[in-house]
């Protein structure tokens, strides 16, 4: 589904973001990506979203080698892509609702269709309570949990999330890792970064990175909850 054939990632002469990166990502994966600060996991991440192109090597996502999609194809690309990234912002002036909404209006869903689906999507996060809210009213984790919501309700393929945890105390941002692996139990291939190393203890597959390399990587079978 997602496939990184060496590819590396300079933004100037003097910045190497990532270097050598192979990896390959298989359907309905649920991968954290971790690693300090500065390692280059967001950078990882834009290149899935074709928010960047790579400096050397190929970046493959559902078939299409993202550097060879036209500007054309991106929003055909993006469809396909949930993506919570923390510079994005919910519409204050808009409810939890109309939020969620907005990117099946912009693909042309009817009113009532949206809307429906938005309350679906919302009742995955727990968050239907606060649909006529505003999101500000909202705490941080639950602000978070709105993006989730408003990533998936086009019912993409792929999630990705850049640091949905940053800032969030450890019960909210579990709520929120739950959210996300929510989907990712019905099928959805999910890429989270991470610093906090406390989230990789229930994880099946993690990546490290340090500077723009990877130091370590590991999969097991899916850890059993304690009852
Ligand atoms: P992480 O997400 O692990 O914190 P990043 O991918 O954001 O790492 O950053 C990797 C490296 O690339 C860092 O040294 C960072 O300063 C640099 N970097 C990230 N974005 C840019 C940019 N737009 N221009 C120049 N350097 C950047
Ligand atoms: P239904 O027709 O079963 O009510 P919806 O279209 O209302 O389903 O979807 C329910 C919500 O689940 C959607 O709003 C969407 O946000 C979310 N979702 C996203 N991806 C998936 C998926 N792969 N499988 C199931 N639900 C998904």
């Amino acid at each position: 589904m997602i496939e990184f054939q060496q590819v590396s990632k300079k933004y100037t002469q003097n910045v190497t973001a990532l270097s050598d990166i192979s990896l390959s990502v298989g359907k309905g994966e649920l991968v954290f990506l971790a690693g300090p600060s500065g390692a280059g996991k967001s950078t990882l991440l834009k290149l899935i979203a074709a928010m960047e192109s790579p400096t050397e090597g190929s970046v493959i996502v559902s078939g299409h080698d993202i550097s060879r999609i036209k500007t054309s194809g991106l929003p055909y690309l993006r469809r396909n892509l949930g993506l919570i990234f923390q510079q994005q912002r919910l519409l204050a002036d808009r409810s939890v609702l109309a939020n969620v909404m907005l990117p099946l209006i912009v693909c042309g869903a009817s009113r009532p269709d949206a809307e429906r689906r938005a309350r679906a999507a919302l009742d995955k996060v727990g968050l239907l309570d606060m649909a006529n809210s505003g999101p500000l009213t909202l705490s941080g984790g639950e602000q978070q949990r709105v993006a989730i919501a408003r990533a998936i309700v086009n019912r993409p393929q792929i999630i990705l999330a850049d640091e949905p945890t940053a800032n969030l105390d450890r019960a909210a941002a579990n709520k929120v890792l739950d959210a996300l692996k929510a989907f990712h139990s019905v099928g959805v291939t999910c890429l989270i970064s991470t610093h906090d190393e406390q989230f990789l203890d229930t994880a099946t597959r993690v990546i490290y990175l340090d500077h723009g390399r990877i130091i370590e990587s590991w999969r097991r079978t899916a850890v059993q909850e304690p009852a």
